[in-house]
C-alpha cells in the first residue's frame, strides 16, 4: 500500500487546482500527495463534452491558478481547447496525476487516524482527502412512468453527441430539462430535425443581460446556505436563471423555446400529459442535470439526514480529514478554483496540528467519525 498526506481525487479544474495549492504551499508531488483520476486522458468532464460546444460558445470560463489560457480558437471544441490546456497545466507545474485510477471506496483506515483510499490500482493510505470528483459521471434520469416501453432512443446531455446524429436528423426530438443544457440541445437539434418539443417542470426562467458580480455571490450564497444546512446542492443556473444571449433570443423568436409541462408518462411512440394530450417522439433527450459523484464517500457516513454533506466551507463537518471541491457553491471553473486554495489552506492547519481529526472548529463533530489510533504515524 503507498501512503502519502493527502490524496486529491479526480483531476477536473478543481483536483488540479487543489494540486497546484498543494505544491505551491510545500507538499511534494508524488511524495507528500498525488492525484487520482479515472479518465483515459486530460482535461476533466470537459473531454466528454460534445463537439458543437465550441470554446466560444462556453461562459465564464476561469483559467486555473497561476497559468492563462490564452489565444485559444474560439471555433474548436472546448473538449479538446481544454484538454490541451489541462494537459499543459499539468506538465507545467509537474502535478503527480495517475490515470486511469478509479477510486471505490475511501473509508477510514482504522489506524494512524488514517484514511483508505480503495482504487481499481491498489489501496493508498492517506492523512487528508480532498474530493474533486465533479457530477458528469453521474447523470441524473428522472423516473417516468412508461420509459421502459418507449421504442425511439433515450438519451442524456452526457451522451449528447451533438446534433448532426442519427437520432436527430429528420426526427421528432422531445427535449426535458430547464438548464442551459437543455436551451443549447434544442437551439442545435431544431435546425435538424422534424419537429422538437420543450418540456420542463417548471416554467424557465430568462435573465436579461449580464450577470453582474453582485448577483454571482448572491446565488452562490443561496447554494452555500442549502449545503451549510446539509441539503443537497441546487444547480447554480436553478438559481440564477438561464441568460438571454443573442442566440437565445433568436431561437425564441423562431418559437423553438416555446415550453410545455412536464408530461405524465411516456409509451410506446411518445409522450402523454395527465390531461391526456399526446404527442409522438423518436427520441427523447434527458437534460436533467447531474449529481455529484460521491459514492465512494459512503463508507464515512458523511451524509446529513436532508440528504446532502454538511460543509464548513470546504471541509466536511462529519470528518474534517475531508474536503469536497468542485460540490454545491464551489461547483463551476471559479468556484473550483477557489475550493482548490481553501481546502489546502484548511488541511495545511489540519496536518501541521499532527493528530488529523482534531484541528479546526470541526472536532467535537469529528469525534465520533474519526477513531484515533496511538499507532499513528
Ligand atoms: C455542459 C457544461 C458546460 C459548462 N460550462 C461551464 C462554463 O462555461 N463555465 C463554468 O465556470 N462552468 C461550466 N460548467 C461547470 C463546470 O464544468 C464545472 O464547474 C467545473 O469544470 C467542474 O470541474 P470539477 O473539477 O469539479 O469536475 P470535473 O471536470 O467533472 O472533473 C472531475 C474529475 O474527477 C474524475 N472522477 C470522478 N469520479 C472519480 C472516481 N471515482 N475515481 C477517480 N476519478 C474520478 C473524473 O474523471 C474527472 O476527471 C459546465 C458544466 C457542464 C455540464
Amino acid at each position: 500500500m503507498d501512503s502519502v498526506e493527502v490524496v486529491v481525487v479526480g483531476a477536473g479544474q478543481a483536483g488540479l487546482s487543489s494540486a497546484y495549492h498543494l505544491r505551491r504551499t510545500g507538499f511534494g508531488p508524488g511524495v507528500d500527495f498525488v492525484v487520482l483520476d479515472h479518465a483515459p486522458a486530460p482535461g476533466g468532464a470537459w473531454q466528454f463534452r460534445w463537439p458543437t460546444l465550441t470554446y466560444g460558445r462556453v461562459h465564464g470560463m476561469h483559467a486555473l491558478p497561476g497559468m492563462e489560457l490564452t489565444g485559444a480558437d474560439p471555433d474548436r471544441p472546448s473538449a479538446e481547447v481544454i484538454a490541451e490546456y489541462f494537459a499543459a497545466y499539468e506538465d507545467a507545474f509537474f502535478l503527480p496525476v495517475r490515470r486511469p485510477v478509479d477510486v471505490r471506496e475511501v473509508r477510514d483506515a482504522g489506524w494512524g487516524g488514517r484514511l483508505l483510499v480503495r482504487t481499481s490500482q491498489g489501496d493508498w493510505a492517506a492523512r487528508a482527502v480532498i474530493n474533486a470528483t465533479g457530477t458528469w459521471d453521474r447523470p441524473f434520469w428522472p423516473r417516468v412512468p412508461g420509459q421502459e416501453l418507449f421504442r425511439g432512443r433515450q438519451l442524456h446531455t452526457a451522451r449528447y453527441p451533438g446534433p448532426h446524429a442519427e437520432a436527430f436528423v429528420g426526427r421528432r426530438v422531445v427535449v426535458v430539462g430547464g438548464g442551459t443544457s437543455a436551451v443549447q440541445h434544442l437551439m442545435e437539434i431544431s435546425g435538424v430535425a422534424r419537429e422538437t418539443l420543450w418540456v420542463t417542470r417548471r416554467p424557465p426562467r430568462f435573465r436579461a443581460g449580464m450577470f453582474g458580480q453582485e448577483e454571482g455571490r448572491a446565488a452562490v450564497a443561496l447554494v452555500e446556505e442549502r449545503v451549510r444546512r446539509g441539503l443537497p446542492p441546487q444547480s447554480v443556473v436553478s438559481v440564477t436563471g438561464l441568460p438571454m444571449t443573442d442566440e437565445v433570443r433568436r431561437a425564441r423568436e423562431r418559437g423553438v423555446l416555446e415550453r410545455l409541462p412536464m408530461f405524465s408518462r411516456v409509451t410506446e411512440d411518445g409522450v402523454e400529459w395527465a390531461d391526456g394530450n399526446r404527442a409522438k417522439a423518436d427520441t427523447i433527450v434527458w437534460a436533467t442535470g447531474f449529481r455529484p459523484a460521491i459514492d465512494h464517500l459512503a463508507p464515512l457516513r458523511l451524509r446529513e439526514p436532508g440528504g446532502g454533506i454538511r460543509l464548513e466551507g470546504t471541509r466536511a463537518v462529519r470528518d474534517p480529514r475531508v474536503h469536497l471541491v468542485g460540490y454545491g457553491p464551489s461547483a463551476s471553473t471559479i468556484g473550483a478554483n477557489r475550493a482548490g486554495r481553501a481546502a489546502v489552506r484548511d488541511l495545511k492547519a489540519l496536518l501541521a496540528s499532527g493528530e488529523p481529526g482534531e484541528a479546526g472548529e470541526a472536532t467535537a463533530a469529528a469525534t465520533a467519525t474519526v477513531p484515533r489510533d496511538s499507532a499513528a504515524v
